[in-house]
């Protein structure tokens, strides 16, 4: 079974999937549509502005990409086509999946992409009349296309931790509980530029604990852009998974803990290669030159594998087993922990 248990909605985009659903919606959006000689642009020209071209410590680099793509949620109907076409291609490129959903920053771009200011928009109309009926319709183009390749598909909801308004958060974490069968659990992510990169606001970690009751597969992105106290605080939380977490490395205690916890890294070897180059190496040479999923799995910590965001990193999920396999990871072990996690939740 080739299971990719982290990768993300808004980063599986494809080109092709993008100019697809722009000429059926007729987006004229400068990134899709060449005014000058009025046609759409080729998957090849439109790959080159939403595909990271190097290694860059810069995250902003990555986040551009992210940013450019939500040009084409300019409706319900638009992310509900957009969401079709990501599962599909999702299922082509494994035997199931895991995809996770950031539905805030969907809503938000919805708003932004109809000229509306966000901030003005009520929490209880953001919840209601935005992050609704998106939830509904990726959970439905989920259903849609698990029906017609007989593949399982997971959904997960992603809290950003840039955590941009605590009431327009509270009001649709209040409306996600009424939808909670749709989904597998809860994710902490975003990219953060401040002096910590990784920070978990305690109203975040509130809204988080009173979705738990309903959604308590918890995973975080942590042990990314930061050390392996990011990893040690988040353990705080009694996560399930980590995203990536591969700065654990750093310390003999945090791996131990991650052992004896049993609790799952999900590693995604081209998205560090990508994003953190210069800590990847540090990493690396402490370890005699093995890649972090390996010398995880030397540490007896489970691991599995993960494409992250296919379309900016110029990847996916078969692409990474190869790759990881290149980098002499256990791929035994890696499916037996990917089997182990699915069993978590499933
Ligand atoms: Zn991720």
């Amino acid at each position: 079974m080739q299971l990719d248990l982290h990768r993300h909605l808004e980063g599986s985009h494809s080109p092709r999937a993008l100019l697809e659903v722009a000429r059926t919606f007729d987006l004229r959006h400068p990134l899709f549509f060449d005014a000058a000689s009025a046609t759409f642009r080729t998957p090849e020209a439109l790959a080159a502005q939403l595909t990271m071209a190097a290694p860059s410590d810069d995250a902003t680099l990555f986040y551009q990409c992210i940013v450019k793509a939500r040009a084409a949620y300019v409706s319900v109907e638009a992310i509900r086509a957009l969401s079709v076409l990501a599962f599909r291609e999702a299922a082509d490129d494994t035997d199931g999946f895991e995809m996770r959903l950031s539905l805030f920053s969907m809503a938000r771009t919805l708003i932004e992409n109809q000229n509306l200011p966000w901030r003005d928009v009520r929490p209880v109309d953001f919840a209601e009349q935005y992050a609704r009926p998106i939830l509904l319709a990726v959970s439905s183009a989920r259903d849609e296309v698990q029906a017609a390749t007989g593949k399982p598909m997971l959904l997960r909801l992603g809290l950003s931790r840039t955590f941009e308004s605590e009431p327009h958060y509270r009001a649709l974490a209040k409306m996600v509980v009424e939808h909670a069968k749709a989904l597998v659990g809860l994710d902490v992510l975003g990219i953060v530029t401040g002096v910590d990169k990784e920070p978990l606001p305690a109203p975040l970690v509130e809204i988080l604990e009173e979705l738990r009751a309903d959604l308590p597969d918890l995973t975080i992105h942590a042990g990314e852009f930061e050390g392996h106290a990011s990893v040690d605080r988040t353990l705080a939380l009694s996560p399930r998974g980590i995203g990536h977490g591969v700065h654990s490395l750093q310390s003999p205690a945090t791996l131990e803990r991650l052992a004896k916890e049993g609790v799952t890294l999900e590693v995604c070897p081209t998205s560090n290669r990508l994003l953190i180059p210069t800590a990847l190496g540090q990493l690396m040479r402490a370890h005699g030159g093995a890649t972090p999923l390996k010398a995880l799995q030397q540490a007896h910590v489970h691991c599995v594998l993960g494409s992250d965001d296919p379309t900016p990193m110029g990847t996916s999920f078969r692409r990474e087993l190869e790759v990881a396999g290149a980098l002499g990871v256990d791929l035994q072990r890696l499916e037996a922990d990917m089997q182990r996690r699915w069993r978590e939740l499933t």
